[in-house]
C-alpha cells in the first residue's frame, strides 16, 4: 500500500525506529493452527500445513513472531488457565521442527458475557482491541509501523490497524459477517500462510527500495 511505504521512506532519515524490531503478529485459531473451538488438548493441535516454512521465512528475514489470541474459553470457564501451557508447549515442539521459535505469546482471557469472576468483563485486549499488540510492542521493543498482523477474521485486521500495523487477511472462509469499515479493510488478502509471508517480504523489499531512492 503506497501510503505505508511513503511513511517508511519518510522515516528513512534516521532509518527505521532505532533499536526497534519489526514483528509479525499471528492469530492462533484458524490462522496458525486448525480451529477447534475451546480445544486445549495438545494431541489435537494441528499446525496449518504451510505454517512452519512460512514462519521460518519471516523469522529468518528478521521479524519477531508474536502469537496474539483471544481465549474467551477462560472467561466462559471452559478450561483453566493452567490448561494453556500444554498447548504452548506443543506449538513450540511443532514449530521447532522447522527451526521456528515464537518470541512471545499474548492471550486475552476476557469476555464481557463470561461467567468467570475475574475474566467475565470488558477489556482493552480482546481483539478487535489492540491491547495485546501494544503490550507486546512495549515489552519486546517492536516497531509497529513495520509490523504486520496475519489473521483469519476481520477482528484481527481491525486490531492490527488499531495498533498501527499493516495486515494480511488469511482468507480461508473463517470470516462470515464481513462487517466493513476502513479499519477492517486488510492491506493484503492471502489464500495461504505461504502467500501471506511472501506478501510481507515483498512489501518490505519494496519499502527498502523506496528508502534507497529517497536518499
Ligand atoms: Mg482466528
Ligand atoms: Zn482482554
Amino acid at each position: 500500500m503506497a501510503v505505508s511505504i511513503t511513511v517508511d521512506a519518510a522515516a528513512a532519515g534516521s532509518g527505521p525506529a532505532a533499536g526497534l524490531a519489526p514483528a509479525v503478529f499471528i492469530d492462533k485459531d484458524g490462522t496458525l493452527i486448525h480451529d477447534l473451538p475451546y480445544n486445549v488438548d495438545p494431541a489435537r493441535v494441528r499446525l496449518r500445513e504451510d505454517a512452519g516454512p512460512a514462519l521460518a521465512r519471516l523469522q529468518q528475514a528478521g521479524y519477531r513472531l508474536v502469537l496474539i489470541t483471544n481465549q474467551a474459553g477462560l472467561a466462559h470457564q471452559k478450561f483453566e488457565e493452567e490448561a494453556l501451557q500444554p498447548v504452548w508447549d506443543i506449538l513450540a515442539s511443532l514449530l521447532g521442527l522447522y527451526g521456528v521459535t515464537l518470541d512471545a505469546i499474548y492471550y486475552c482471557p476476557h469476555h464481557p458475557q463470561g461467567s468467570h469472576p475475574e475474566f467475565g468483563r470488558g477489556c482493552d485486549c480482546r481483539k478487535p482491541a489492540p491491547g495485546l499488540l501494544l503490550r507486546a510492542a512495549r515489552k519486546h521493543q517492536l516497531d509497529l509501523a513495520r509490523s504486520w498482523f496475519i489473521g483469519d477474521i476481520l477482528d484481527d485486521i481491525e486490531a492490527g490497524h488499531r495498533a498501527g500495523c499493516r495486515t494480511v487477511l488469511l482468507d480461508v472462509g473463517a470470516e462470515t459477517e464481513w462487517r466493513n469499515s476502513p479499519l477492517r479493510r486488510p492491506d493484503r488478502v492471502a489464500a495461504s500462510l505461504t502467500e501471506a509471508a511472501a506478501d510481507i517480504l515483498a512489501a518490505a523489499a519494496l519499502a527498502g527500495a523506496t528508502m534507497e531512492m529517497a536518499e
